[in-house]
């Protein structure tokens, strides 16, 4: 049987363990560090923005706040951050799970992270592309695609998306370059 949440924190709670993240190369922080301590069940998740497609801020963004459409996706970029390319490939219509999705658009989906994982990858200097899909924050289906730099072995890995926030934001004209490139590679 599964554990439920209480039985899972009653197990946990007072057993947290620290990592050792001395060893690990890529983790970013330094000092003297112990787990924060775990709050206890809650009775539902907290809703996601965008539940239900009501108030869904991808639902309506027009076109136009998008690098790359087509009539049944869009790929838009995030804010420039640390790492040198970071864009989101969100489903036109509002889907929350990728479950959820007809066959179809499935199929696609997975020809698509394909096409833009190489687009990405084609800026120079990218080291690897990580394609990742939370979906805790917001409702409407996307999946990230984060490039880190090259070269550097600290930035390898999944703290890569916590490298992101560490980095000064990269600067605009090289962000904005770097979009132009994926969006060329894109539309070849
Ligand atoms: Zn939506």
């Amino acid at each position: 049987m599964p554990e439920t949440p209480e039985q899972l924190y009653e197990r946990v709670a007072h057993a947290l363990r620290m990592p050792p993240v001395d060893d690990w190369d890529t983790f970013p922080f330094d000092g003297v560090m112990h787990p924060r301590q775990l709050q206890p069940p809650v009775l539902n998740d907290p809703l996601r923005e965008g539940e239900g497609g009501v108030e869904c801020e991808p639902c309506a963004a027009p076109d136009d706040d998008f690098l790359w459409t087509n009539e049944r996706w869009r790929l838009r970029a995030a804010e420039p951050n640390g790492l040198p390319v970071v864009v989101l490939l969100e489903t036109r219509e509002h889907y929350a799970e990728p479950g959820d999705l007809p066959e179809g658009l499935a199929s696609e989906l997975g020809v698509l992270i394909a096409r833009i994982e190489r687009a990405v990858r084609s800026v120079e200097d990218i080291g690897r592309v990580h394609v990742c899909r939370w979906g805790d924050g917001s409702e409407h289906l996307h999946w990230w695609f984060m490039a880190r730099p090259a070269r550097i072995p600290q930035l390898l890995g999944s703290f890569a998306a916590i490298w992101d926030d560490i980095l000064p934001p990269t600067p605009g004209n090289v962000w904005r370059a770097n979009l132009e490139k994926v969006v060329r590679e894109l539309s070849r």
